[in-house]
């Protein structure tokens, strides 16, 4: 029997914690998995793209552990009423090849973009930042809103989304949410918005080269959480910030991030730092309070086997709604795999019956 975590199940496991906690575990979880960032198998995602989005299936492996995720990224689905962005994903055994859980990943994939989003920050923005622009107020934005406030101590929000409904709702989420000494304002235009913030979180949908943020919004010391430029010919940052001289870029896995990322817009020799780096204390956040610091995030398979692997360990510990599926058969004779099948009586089609 394989575990298994569908939405109910993520539900529960999320309130047993509450959120901010929840983020606050994946980012430690998240962390321990890039500090040993050399015994990780790693490989660029690979991505199927059509003219409305792209289909991704996302491999890692410690050599104990093996997960994949699939996610998908479709901008125009919303208008449907479908998410932009769904996923799910599998742990498995490498010493037997077994999957081990079989989970959603949809909500996970926002929490755990929150929780690497907070990290990152954690080390490259500056400490007395307690001012954020929330540009892009779809589906990821409670969830950045919430690791911000509860790991980065951010108490003003402000924010801004070319659809007006998409920032009801954040406000309305946020308000039932009551976080602790955070205000909330909603910002005419993401100049508006951005201006006079520490930090700047870029999480919008559409697929195209768009520039949500120009050079001219830019002040020393900001950092910059671009989080929805994740895919070829799909960006949010004009390159000219990427070029400033005192512009520091971080990216998750640097072969991925040169076809994904924001760099995707540079020469394939513009320097970039590796998170691990930056983790293991062999390379800085950020060097100087006037440095405009940039995590050029796309999501990287270590973070989602990460997540898997904290899925797995609270799945068994909390009680109350475990579940297991059938997804492998279970034999006395593993050779015997036909014995499956006929434990019931089979009878063929009349056509194939042989004659007498
Ligand atoms: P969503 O469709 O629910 O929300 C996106 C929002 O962006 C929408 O409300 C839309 O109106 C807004 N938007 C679009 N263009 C805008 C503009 N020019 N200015 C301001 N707002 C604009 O999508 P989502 O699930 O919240 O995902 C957001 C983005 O994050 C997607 O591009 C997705 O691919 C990406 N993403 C990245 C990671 C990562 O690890 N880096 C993880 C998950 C999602």
């Amino acid at each position: 029997m394989v575990d298994f975590i569908g939405i109910e199940r993520i539900r529960q496991l999320v309130a047993g914690r509450g959120t901010a906690r929840f983020i606050e575990e994946l980012a430690r979880e998240i962390e321990s998995d890039f500090l040993r960032w050399s015994e990780f198998e790693k490989s660029p995602r690979h991505a199927s793209h059509s003219q409305v989005g792209v289909i991704e299936l996302m491999p890692a492996s410690d050599g104990r552990l093996y997960s994949f995720k699939y996610v998908n990224g479709h901008p125009k689905n919303t208008a449907v009423g479908l998410l932009t962005v769904t996923a799910f994903g599998v742990l498995a055994d490498v010493e037997t090849g077994y999957p081990l859980l079989l989970s959603e990943l949809t909500l996970t994939t926002a929490l755990r973009t929150a929780a690497t989003s907070a990290l990152v920050a954690l080390h490259m923005a500056r400490p007395d930042s307690r001012t954020m622009a929330l540009i892009g107020n779809g589906a990821q934005s409670e969830f950045q809103a919430i690791a911000f406030h509860h790991l980065l101590g951010i108490r003003e929000l402000r924010l801004y989304d070319t659809d007006a409904a998409a920032t009801n709702k954040l406000v309305a989420n946020l308000g039932r949410l009551r976080l602790p000494g955070l205000a909330v304002e909603r910002c005419r235009s993401t100049a508006a918005a951005v201006a006079g913030a520490d930090i700047v979180t870029t999480v919008t949908a559409d697929k195209r080269n768009a520039t949500i943020l120009t050079p001219d919004m830019i002040a020393p010391g900001m950092h910059l959480n671009a989080v929805g430029g994740d895919c070829p010919g799909k960006t949010e940052l004009h390159a000219d910030i990427l070029r400033r001289a005192d512009a520091r870029v971080v990216v998750e896995f640097e072969p991925q991030s040169r076809i994904e990322g924001e760099i995707q817009q540079l020469p394939a020799d513009f320097a970039v730092t590796e998170l691990a780096e930056v983790l293991a204390g062999r390379a800085r956040g950020r060097a100087a309070q006037s440095e405009v610091t940039v995590f050029d995030s796309v999501g990287f398979a270590l973070e989602d086997f990460s997540a898997l692997r904290y899925l797995m360990r609270i799945h068994q510990q909390q009680r109350g709604g475990e579940r297991q599926i059938d997804l492998v058969p279970d034999l006395e004779d593993p050779k015997d795999l036909f014995g499956l099948l006929a434990s019931e009586p089979v009878t063929a089609p009349a056509s194939l019956r042989l004659r007498a």
